[in-house]
């Protein structure tokens, strides 16, 4: 393999060690991470990753044109796939990083602006870090450790990438290199947030369960939780459409947020069901949150556009027991839910009272 691209920039296997120790991607440990990169998260789900980069990709005005121009989805798809089956493997070798600077260079040189095609790398992470799978998702360290090689290995392709386009000045590689430890917390805070009420999702409110549930049954502190479901909610979806529904979901989210406490976790569960955790809280003192958040949901109408739409919860609430598992306690806090939709909606269920 010839390394033109390399030696046009004066790139040799020293600089490639220099530039790797820069990224923090300098050891065996962070190379077996590549395998497991490709392993656990880019082989099972190549068709969705290239899917999600492809559609972005051809959102953005500037590339669609450069495409029509150049190539056809199916090449990119393609070029795209082959990118993707490479990323993180071997990348101490010298081939690797000709590679990464010859794609970035057939970039520039098909006139896709360097901010375009930085976004497509920061598409991809995303995409990457949504496709992290749950049993790795499930153990913080391990979550943790693969999210920090990804934003590594991507943010060296984004620095070849400059370099490619001829900004190759180091202080402007230690200035990304900062953006990107900023952009660090923004993709961990993307990745537990869910996407249309800014609440907790629910893979998150499950491990925050689990922690919470552990803690107090080492410490002996009461735990409760509560699971919310809007009332009627498929009607108003019927009556108004799917994105008034959507606006209404997230008026309704950040209601329950202000009749909760500092401090109480709430997420999106599911569609329109939510999971409250409330620490250090007995069943007396949940049931009054449980009911302020209900008064807050039902008490003004929502306004959209023309629209004036009226909905309520109906809650259900249960107390950690000793032996209770994330489950069993979901579980109690369901039925008591249950019950209280049976019992005719828009109020609240204490497990105690089943
Ligand atoms: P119930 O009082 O028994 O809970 O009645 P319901 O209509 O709320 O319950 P059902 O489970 O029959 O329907 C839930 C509805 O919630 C149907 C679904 O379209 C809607 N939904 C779920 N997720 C979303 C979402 O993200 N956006 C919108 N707009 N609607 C959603
Ligand atoms: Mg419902
Ligand atoms: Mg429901």
């Amino acid at each position: 393999m010839a390394f033109t691209h390399c030696e046009h920039r004066g790139i040799d296997a020293e600089t490639v060690m220099r530039r790797l120790r820069l990224v923090g991607l300098v050891g065996r440990d962070n190379i077996m991470l590549g395998y497991v990169l490709q392993r656990d998260v880019i082989a099972p789900n190549v068709d969705p990753i290239i899917g999600g980069f492809l559609d972005s990709l051809l959102e953005l005005d500037q590339f669609r044109s450069v495409i029509d121009k150049h190539t056809t989805p199916e090449r990119l798809q393609k070029t795209l796939t082959g990118y993707l089956l490479s990323l993180g493997v071997d990348y101490e070798r010298l081939d690797y990083f000709e590679e990464r600077l010859r794609v970035g260079a057939a970039h520039n040189h098909i006139g896709v602006p360097q901010r375009v095609y930085h976004s497509a790398i920061r598409k991809l992470q995303s995409l990457l870090i949504r496709h992290i799978p749950k049993e790795i998702r499930d153990d913080d360290d391990r979550f943790d450790t693969l999210l920090e090689f990804i934003l590594k290995i991507t943010s060296l392709d984004l620095s070849l990438a400059a370099e490619s386009y001829g900004h190759h000045r180091v202080m402007d590689l230690e200035e990304s290199l900062r953006d990107e430890r900023g952009e660090a917390q923004r993709l961990r805070r993307m990745a537990i947030t869910d996407w249309l009420t800014d609440l907790h999702n629910h893979a998150y409110s499950r491990e925050l369960l689990a922690e919470a549930l552990e803690k107090a049954q080492q410490g002996g502190s009461p735990l409760c939780v509560i699971m919310a479901d809007l009332d009627q909610f498929k009607r108003v979806n019927d009556r108004h459409g799917h994105l008034v529904g959507d606006h209404v979901l997230r008026i309704a989210a950040a209601r329950m947020v202000s009749g909760a406490r500092v401090g109480d976790e709430i997420a999106r569960y599911g569609g329109e069901e939510f999971l409250f955790v409330l620490r250090n809280t007995s069943l007396d003192e949940a049931a009054e949150v449980a009911e302020r958040v209900r008064l807050r949901i039902n008490g003004d109408e929502i306004h959209h556009k023309r629209a004036s739409i009226r909905v309520s919860l109906s809650l259900g609430i249960a107390e950690a027991r000793s032996e209770d598992t994330v489950d069993t306690l979901i579980e109690r806090a369901d039925a008591a839910l249950y019950a209280a939709k049976v019992a005719g909606r828009d109020r609240v269920f204490l497990e105690a009272a089943l």
